[in-house]
């Protein structure tokens, strides 16, 4: 039996656990030997099976005291931008190499305390800058579907961890796409939350207004389980978080579809900017027949607008580098993280600790972060940029009044080849054309695995709800999964 509890999902381990007919610490051990043997696929940055045994042990004493909650017991791994007190935390970055932080971010700390065991630390782009996890300072990321491809990025490990059935959930930060496009690519399910939702307290930042912790796995279920365990306030940490009660996000989902049409009377609205030329015919297919599924259900298609879609990459790629470089100022070589062996002067040492800790993408975002800032240039680009980010805003406003939730691809393409755009900024920037826009409205999104598309790579159908709106995509894409069995396709040979 115990080979496969990696094909189970949260809840179904959950079940398992509370049931006694396995224990955390053997579910536990069969993930860490798991990851060990498919460390070539780089998702993993650090396991430290004592710790990992030593969480799953005390699970299991919680279980045999007669405690029944939802995730007790369940191992997740973090994404390496979540500070944790019993792991390293690196962002990915050779500028926080062997970094220990003496607190757990309240994510890490939620779900900990909700009883879930940590298996450890997972692979990401350097600071969550980036779209294919090889900005990675220690190594890049495979794609389990196809070792030679991206998995998607920045949350790559944490998509690919899934995907292989390293671990059955993972967290994600989503800045501008970093849960949605890697879950899409990976074939798992992802949820940005509306922005505030998770408390950003303990997460390594890179563009605040936008940063966003999320769930990722298998299915919607299993991330509504999570998220009712991560989400919530926490302004006396994080003065953003949302000031809104936690909803039991899994409540609502039935796990039989109540009626033959549960999804009647729900208006889906298509922007034609998401369905045009820049989209490979492969995605729109798997898109359109995931549609036509929903239609199935009840759901009725209606077109919108977003006329702004195309000046979201210069908007985004304008607001979070200069975010970016406020934010790591921090890395200077005097407090903590890298700090240059040989330097003469202060300067000089901020200088060498700089441009050795820091990744080459790291050094671009920061160098136009501060153009885009400094006297002369802030009114021409970040101004502007600010002005055009609350018409996007304002746009899906206007189209939430013709429909309930708006839906299209996550991704233009499915996963590219490792290498393939690794010399090519803007063919990387180009490719968060679907993410960007709801990231820059602090609007809550989801990936769902909608198809296979070229290669047979997975295809993501991206939902994108209303604010504070979670618990209704998480219930539409529930239903989704209940017709379709795209998210429990496996990967072969892993
Ligand atoms: N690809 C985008 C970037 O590089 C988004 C990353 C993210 O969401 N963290 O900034």
């Amino acid at each position: 039996m115990s080979a496969n509890l990696h094909d189970l999902g949260v809840a179904q381990l959950a079940a398992k656990l509370a049931a006694k007919e396995i224990s955390s610490v053997e579910v536990t051990q069969h993930f860490l030997s798991r990851i060990k043997a498919q460390d070539a696929l780089g998702a993993f940055l650090a396991t430290d099976n004592d710790v990992s045994l030593a969480q799953a042990k005390a699970a299991d004493a919680r279980i045999a005291a007669g405690e029944r909650t939802p995730l007790l017991g369940v191992p997740l791994a973090h994404k390496d931008v979540f500070v944790t007190r019993d792991f390293p935390t690196t962002a990915g970055s050779k500028m926080l190499e062997n970094y220990r932080s003496p607190f757990d971010a309240t994510v890490v700390g939620r779900l900990a305390a909700s009883g879930m065991v940590t298996l450890g630390k997972l692979n990401c782009d350097e600071f969550a800058m980036g779209s294919g996890n090889e900005n990675s300072a220690y190594k890049p990321v495979q794609n389990p579907w196809d070792v030679t491809r991206i998995p998607g990025g920045s949350s790559g490990g944490s998509a690919a961890a899934i995907a292989a059935g390293l671990a059955p959930a993972a967290t994600g930060t989503d800045t501008g796409g970093s849960i949605r496009q890697p879950a899409s690519l990976t074939g798992i399910t992802g949820i940005k939350p509306t922005y505030g939702r998770c408390s950003r307290y303990g997460m390594v930042a890179y563009a605040s207004s936008l940063d966003q912790a999320g769930p990722m796995a298998r299915s919607a279920l299993d991330c509504a389980l999570l998220l009712s365990a991560m989400a919530g306030p926490d302004l006396d940490r994080d003065s953003t978080s949302l000031d809104l009660p936690v909803t039991d996000y899994a409540a609502g989902l039935t796990t039989n579809a109540s009626s033959a049409i549960p999804l009647k009377g729900l208006r889906i609205g298509l922007p034609k900017q998401f369905f045009g030329a820049g989209c490979a015919e492969d995605v729109i297919k798997a898109v359109r027949a995931a549609l036509a599924e929903f239609e199935k259900l009840g759901a009725t298609l209606v077109d919108v607008d977003l006329p702004l879609t195309e000046l979201s990459i210069p908007v985004y790629y304008v607001i979070a580098p200069a975010e970016a470089s406020s934010n790591l100022s921090r890395f200077d070589g005097v407090r903590y993280g890298h700090r240059a062996a040989n330097y003469s002067g202060l300067t000089d040492m901020y200088k060498k600790s700089r441009s050795e800790g820091f990744g080459d993408e790291v050094t671009r975002r920061i160098m136009i972060g501060t153009y885009v800032l400094s006297h002369g240039y802030y009114d021409a680009y970040y101004l502007k940029a600010q002005k055009i980010r609350r018409l996007i805003a304002e746009d899906f406003q206007k189209a939430f009044t013709q429909c309930d939730i708006i839906a299209g691809p996550v991704s233009p393409t499915v996963a590219w080849k490792i290498g393939e755009n690794s010399s090519d900024p803007v063919a990387n920037y180009l490719a968060d054309i679907y993410t960007l826009s709801s990231s820059l409205a602090g609007l809550p999104g989801m990936s769902v695995p909608a198809g296979l598309g070229a290669h047979g790579m997975p295809v993501g159908l991206q939902l994108i709800g209303n604010y504070f709106k979670e618990a209704q995509l998480l219930g539409t894409a529930h239903q989704f999964q209940l017709a379709t069995d795209w998210h429990q396709r496996k990967p072969q040979g892993i």
